[in-house]
């Protein structure tokens, strides 16, 4: 057996993925809220026989442990080998991790063991050199434990400058020592470690215990292990909490995140070095749609504040915060008395909420009309970002009373706010392999199972086909029932499309497919109820809007009618 068939024997599919995922039982498999495409409805199956999952859904991922890690975690193949091989206790020859780091000059591996070793000596320096003392009473004094000291790995950094020098005398080359990023540009500052998934130590944050120093955070500069736009403080510790509190609590510091940790508040992280960016929030959101916000909104820190709530709200998520008060950062708060944090992350304030807050606190009481422009001005933008339809509405509603206008005048409005080109955004939201519907799977499976047509041709119709190409597959199945009969029966675009979905079903994942299919029926029946939904909310929402009430009673009893017949 290979390292790579040894992990996998010693690794439950199930227990991996219920690590990150909610999982429920569906017949012999098990499924879960796919974290790789939006969705309501579950559609990513496990298959505890195969040891393999797949996405049913809208983005047809799947594979192994690997590949699950590998997508979850952001991380390359060894990296996940290796993340994978600690959680089975396998030991990797490290013959072939050097393999797979020939293309990089420096070793990563080596960059992971200098940045634990300076860790080790900065904790070493804080808890017991003399040298450290200051920064130990200055932590002491902001209630850290020595537990938690030890638990986050705090250190100090004296103003020898001399951790490079150790470092050499134990075998690192200067090559190495630029390519973690210097150790030795800090000095005088209390050091945070900054750990990616696998809790290795990837970079350093630097907090000057003198407020004379400058700047008050140094980071260690970007290197081949440290990409500030994608680390998130302290997620290797908190994915789990977030998981089951279904939110994640995010902070502007390390200093805010150990604190919210001490007072029990732990599905919470920080960026290190930067501010949030889109990236951040798309590894956040396969843990939780929900943020909580908790951020400094003085003056200062508002635009900033700002741009993370919005960028939030354009990625889905459920985005609030916290009314940090007459507090400056939620350190402070705990400090104080951690109640007062824990309480507050009890009731936080979605953020439209505030928004609307923030422009009426402005205006008194009758609001003339350029009042009311100004207000519209403000938050229309914003309105605009959100990307569920009902919720938008839900805001213009709201809007419209506040204003004492009408909602059509708020919608047209609407309309008119120029959207700004993200296409960034954009670009990744579009997805970059043909996708097959949940139906196109199926038909997958019945052009090499063909026996199996009669157990699901009740359950599928015309509508669940996107490809019209596939479709008329489907239909040339259905009077067939044989492959080779079939391909003669159809055009040369559709024999094209014929053999590109016999290629699916070449995969592993089609055997799983086959001997479920009555689950993979259940999760197409879900689907197709869920944008049933919405498609009548869009068209009830505009109904309503063109005062049709015609067409408005027309849609609620088809509505009805669908949601009652179509299950
Ligand atoms: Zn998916």
């Amino acid at each position: 057996m290979n390292e790579v068939e040894e992990i996998k024997h010693r690794i439950d599919i199930v227990d991996l993925i219920s690590s990150y995922l909610t999982l429920k039982k569906a017949g012999a498999n098990y499924k879960a809220i796919c974290p790789f495409h939006n969705e309501k409805t579950p559609s990513l199956m496990i298959s505890p026989e195969k040891q393999i999952w797949h996405c049913f859904g809208g983005c047809s991922e799947g594979g192994d442990i690997f590949t699950f890690v590998m997508k979850m975690e952001s991380l390359e193949f060894p990296e996940a080998l290796k993340l994978l091989a600690d959680r089975a206790g396998v030991q990797l020859e490290s013959r072939q991790s050097s393999d797979f780091q020939k293309s990089s000059q420096i070793s990563k591996n080596r960059l992971y063991e200098l940045n634990n070793l300076a860790a080790r000596v900065f904790n070493k320096i804080l808890i017991s050199h003399p040298s450290g003392q200051p920064a130990l009473e200055y932590l002491k004094k902001r209630k850290l434990t020595p537990a938690l000291i030890k638990e986050y790995m705090l250190g100090y950094a004296p103003s020898s400058r001399a951790i490079n020098g150790y470092l050499k005398k134990h075998g690192f080359s200067d090559l190495e020592l630029q390519g973690a990023g210097n150790p030795d540009k800090f000095y005088k500052r209390i050091m945070f470690p900054i750990k990616d998934a696998m809790g290795n130590v990837i970079a350093f944050t630097g907090r000057v215990l003198d407020s004379e120093q400058e700047p008050k955070y140094l980071n260690t500069p970007e290197t081949i292990i440290f990409h500030k736009s994608r680390v998130l403080y302290n997620l290797e510790k908190a994915r789990g909490e977030i998981k089951t509190q279904k939110a994640t609590v995010v902070v502007e510091g390390q200093m805010d995140v150990i604190a919210s940790w001490q007072a029990g508040v732990k599905n919470v992280v920080a960026t290190s070095g930067t501010a949030l960016t889109s990236d951040h929030l798309q590894i956040l959101y396969r843990y939780s749609p929900n943020i909580i916000f908790a951020f400094d909104s003085d003056s200062a820190g508002l635009t900033s504040a700002k741009k993370a709530y919005e960028m939030a709200i354009v990625e889905g998520f459920n985005v609030k915060m916290v009314d940090l008060g007459k507090f400056k950062d939620p350190g402070e708060m705990v400090a104080q008395d951690p109640k007062i944090w824990q309480s507050a992350v009890q009731k936080p304030i979605p953020v439209i909420d505030w928004y609307f807050e923030l422009a009426f606190a402005k205006q008194k009481a009758d609001l003339t009309s350029q009042e009311k422009k100004e207000i519209a001005k403000e938050i229309l933008p914003l309105l605009k970002k959100i990307p569920d339809t009902i919720e938008q509405a839900h805001y213009v509603n709201l809007l419209a009373e506040k204003l004492d206008v009408s909602e059509e005048v708020i919608f047209s409005a609407l309309k008119k706010v120029e959207e700004k080109k993200n296409s960034k955004v954009t670009a990744k939201k579009q997805p970059k392999k043909q996708n097959l519907t949940t139906a196109e799977f199926i038909l997958a499976i019945l052009l090499k199972w063909p026996e199996k047509i009669k157990q699901v041709s009740n359950d599928l119709s015309d509508a669940d086909f996107k490809d019209e190409n596939l479709l008329a597959i489907y239909k040339a199945l259905l009077t067939e029932y044989n492959i080779t009969k079939l391909r003669k029966d159809i055009n040369r675009e559709q024999l094209l499309k014929l053999d590109d979905l016999l290629l699916v079903v070449s995969s592993e994942n089609a055997e799983m497919l086959k001997e479920d299919l009555d689950s993979v029926l259940k999760i197409l029946k879900e689907n197709r109820r869920e944008d049933l939904k919405s498609y009548y909310a869009k068209e009830i929402k505009k109904a309503e809007m063109d005062k049709n009430t015609e067409q408005l009673k027309k849609l609620m009893k088809e509505f009805q009618d669908a949601i009652s017949t179509k299950n």
